[in-house]
């Protein structure tokens, strides 16, 4: 855990999320501030600052995350949705432990 992140805080439960997911690697939960109907974030337990940090021996880890997306996703009633990781404050990327953001309902997302 690092001491000072917030989804470090949250795994642990220090922090209160609304959890949608949560297994021995991985935990998901909605967005605070959603961006669509259905807006979770899919997280590692394991603190991992961002997607450039990860190497070859994160590979199963990242595809769990991504594997998750459309489950989740169709248990949450999407049909659709759309995927982001923002990596580095360059890329928008707010809070430093990595995370897949999924969003989707409502009206059509736009392109990018
Ligand atoms: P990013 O810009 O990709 O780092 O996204 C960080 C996301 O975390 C934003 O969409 C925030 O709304 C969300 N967020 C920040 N704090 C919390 C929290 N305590 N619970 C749930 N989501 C959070
Ligand atoms: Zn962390």
């Amino acid at each position: 855990m690092s001491t000072n992140c917030i989804f470090c805080k949250i795994v642990n439960g220090i922090i209160p999320s609304k959890k949608i997911y949560e297994d021995e690697d991985v935990i998901a939960f909605n967005d605070i501030n959603p961006s669509a109907k259905v807006h979770f974030l899919i997280v590692p337990k394991t603190h991992i600052d961002s997607l450039a940090s990860c190497n070859m021996q994160h590979q199963d880890l990242l595809g769990k995350l991504l594997l998750l997306a459309p489950r989740l996703a169709g248990e949450q009633g999407l049909a659709g949705f759309k995927t982001l990781i923002n990596t580095g404050v360059d890329g928008g990327q707010e809070v430093f432990h990595i995370h897949l953001h999924v969003l989707g309902g409502g009206n059509k997302l736009p392109k990018t």
